[in-house]
């Protein structure tokens, strides 16, 4: 079984449920879900388009509107950013517009516009993406070499539980579209992949790895 983030040959067996089997990773601990065990994308996108977030309801502003606070700190006005795997709505792309920052969205099944991915940023957002890539290892070397020198990206997901037990009945490992799970070694991993320093965590899971 080969770690789609390190290319380790070697996981161990983590859990398994009625619907799918987590390995973890020898080398950098990443838990994953075996690629032969994915959704195809016509199941991926009907799960997605049954998400309730849009534009109008004040609780998904109100938690994008978190996120964009405790980035602020980290980001200088003017910048420019992409939010990448924006889902449905461009929320976060218009929070940070009103707070001074230059920012575009692509999404792979919403907003799919490829130019987008031959420019470069200041900072790139993953917000709860992470975990769903196909291909983590790739997406993320490519969208490392859309950042601009000084460039950052700021990643949020839910870190894996250490212990089986938690990991058993943790909530986030039910979405099928969610396929890698990460930890503090597996996020060293990837920095280390992009050349970027161990990330500085932020609060509400969101991670900043810069250069
Ligand atoms: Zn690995």
């Amino acid at each position: 079984m080969t770690c789609p983030l390190c290319l380790e040959q070697k996981a161990e067996l983590f859990d398994q449920d009625k619907y799918r089997k987590y390995w973890k990773c020898h080398a950098c601990g990443l838990i994953f879900v075996a690629r032969d065990q994915l959704l195809s994308d016509q199941d991926e996108k009907k799960r997605y388009d049954s998400h309730q977030n849009s534009e109008s309801d004040p609780g998904y502003r109100a938690y994008l509107t978190k996120l964009a606070l405790l980035a602020e700190p980290f980001l200088n006005k003017g910048e420019s950013g992409l939010d990448y795997g924006c889902g449905r709505t461009l929320v976060l792309e218009e929070i940070l517009k009103e707070r001074g920052f230059v920012v575009s969205s692509f999404d792979l099944y919403y907003y799919p516009d490829s130019e987008l991915l031959s420019k470069k940023y200041d900072f790139i957002i993953l917000s709860e993406v992470i975990e769903h890539l196909r291909e983590p290892r790739e997406t993320m070397i490519f969208l490392r070499g859309l950042l601009n020198p000084g460039g950052r990206f700021l990643i949020k997901t839910k870190p894996a539980p250490e212990s089986v037990g938690e990991f058993s009945n943790w909530f986030y490992k039910r979405d099928l579209t969610h396929v890698q799970f990460f930890n503090e070694n597996s996020f060293d991993e990837l920095a280390r992949l992009c050349q970027l320093q161990s990330p500085h965590y932020l609060g509400e899971d969101i991670f900043l790895f810069k250069e």
